[in-house]
């Protein structure tokens, strides 16, 4: 999953939180708003406000299985033939003292907070 990919779900979920949360939704939207709003869009930010909550997870995944970019670094061309992006990789959490690593399939899944050892808190590999 890109951040690319993430963020312009979010984008389209911003504008459908009324819908999807009703009166809740004033308080997730200017927070998620204002995420969104950065030059440098925090994505881990977004997928843990987004996360809180069944409907905005569902329409994370969903909108996410909608959007499709262009790879980076593919040969010009080559997705707009084929239309296809590459698939969604899962995104991975590591524990910075034993090295264990959590993987995350889907937007707003739960990750542990922490390795089974109980090191402290896991950190996104990049
Ligand atoms: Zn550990």
């Amino acid at each position: 999953m890109r951040d690319e990919e993430i963020v312009a779900a979010a984008q389209v979920i911003c504008a459908r939180l009324r819908v999807l949360l009703g009166e809740d939704a004033a308080g997730v939207e200017e927070r998620l708003s204002a995420l969104l709003a950065r030059a440098v869009v925090d994505v881990d930010a977004v997928i843990e406000l987004l996360g809180r909550r069944e409907e905005t997870r569902a329409a994370m995944r969903e909108e996410l299985a909608r959007v499709r970019f262009v790879p980076r670094d593919g040969p010009p061309g080559f997705a707009a033939v084929t239309g296809l992006g590459d698939p969604a990789a899962p995104i991975f959490y590591r524990c910075g003292e034993c090295g264990y690593t959590y993987p995350v399939f889907e937007v707003g899944e739960p990750v542990p907070a922490s390795c089974q050892e109980g090191h402290g808190p896991l950190v996104r590999v990049e």
